[in-house]
């Protein structure tokens, strides 16, 4: 097989897409940009047949989860629905990890004590499940890093923690924390900003066999396709991010590394399919 690109993070069902059913140009172009996977995370009950199912038709894998963002509107029945819904679909292939799962500790609405306790109770759920299936999981960390990790080492299981830290911003100490539990690191969009200092500092010096590529698409554009508040106003539409990115963006990190984008390139295809084993099984 042709050593390609993976896009560990894309919400290839998002709207902004026009929908699951919309998806297929988004990534056929990605395959054409020689982006041979995509991880595609699930954020609510609602579209868990949808990620299963883009995931199927593109021999992708998908993840099964309630994202902080959807914790304000989820039940404790959607716990239990997601339990059954990992144990009908263990033996899936393609089924990569229990996500996206996490805190947020950003939003203002989300940072009330309600909600705060909301928002852990529903990862602290969730990581149990991970746990119990021996899954590994895929960590929105928004101002939670301490937090995330404080669960993560009272819930560990035998088997020890795989999966990947999405988005990664926080500070070196850190990184080396979710290193150590068995995590890889996942940088995007965010790392093409000249002014993101201490991100592109971090993925500068972190280990090579740490680091994993993704977009988030259709969120975190990088600069190129970046359009600022200032010039929306005067009608210039924000770009669109897209999986098809992904070479692009390892351009930038093998620049800052001063690495070959080809070892770059083998490195994070190790990574992601030691992050998230199912990546490996998909022939
Ligand atoms: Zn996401």
């Amino acid at each position: 097989m042709r050593l390609g690109w993976i896009d560990t993070h894309c919400h290839l069902d998002a709207s902004e897409f026009g929908g699951p059913d919309q998806a297929d140009a988004v990534r056929a172009a990605a395959r054409n940009a020689g982006v041979q996977r995509c991880v595609i995370p699930a954020v609510e009950a609602a579209n868990w047949g949808a990620v299963r199912t883009l995931a199927q038709r593109w021999g992708d894998v998908y993840c099964l989860g309630i994202h902080p963002l959807y914790v304000p509107h989820a039940q404790e029945s959607d716990l239990l629905a997601l339990r059954a819904e990992i144990a009908s679909n263990r033996d899936d292939p393609q089924l990569a990890a229990v996500g996206e799962i996490g805190l947020d500790f950003f939003v203002p609405a989300l940072c009330t004590p309600a909600m705060r306790e909301k928002q852990e109770h529903f990862y602290q759920a969730q990581l149990r499940i991970a746990a119990e299936f021996e899954l590994p999981v895929i960590l929105h960390v928004r101002r939670s890093a301490d937090r995330l990790l404080k669960f993560l080492h009272a819930l560990q299981p035998a088997s020890g923690w795989r999966g990947i830290a999405h988005a990664f911003n926080g500070s070196t100490q850190q990184a080396q924390r979710f290193i150590d539990l068995g995590f890889k690191l996942g940088f995007g969009g965010a790392v093409t900003f000249e002014r993101a200092l201490q991100l592109r500092r971090l993925v500068q010096t972190l280990p090579l066999q740490s680091i994993v590529l993704e977009t988030d698409a259709p969120d975190i554009p990088p600069h190129w396709l970046y359009t600022t508040a200032h010039r929306r106003e005067s009608g210039i539409a924000q770009g669109v991010n897209t999986p098809a990115q992904i070479p692009a963006i390892a351009a930038v990190v093998a620049q800052l590394r001063g690495t070959v984008l080809a070892q770059l390139q083998a490195a994070a295809w190790r990574n992601a399919c030691e992050a998230l084993p199912a990546l490996a099984v998909q022939a």
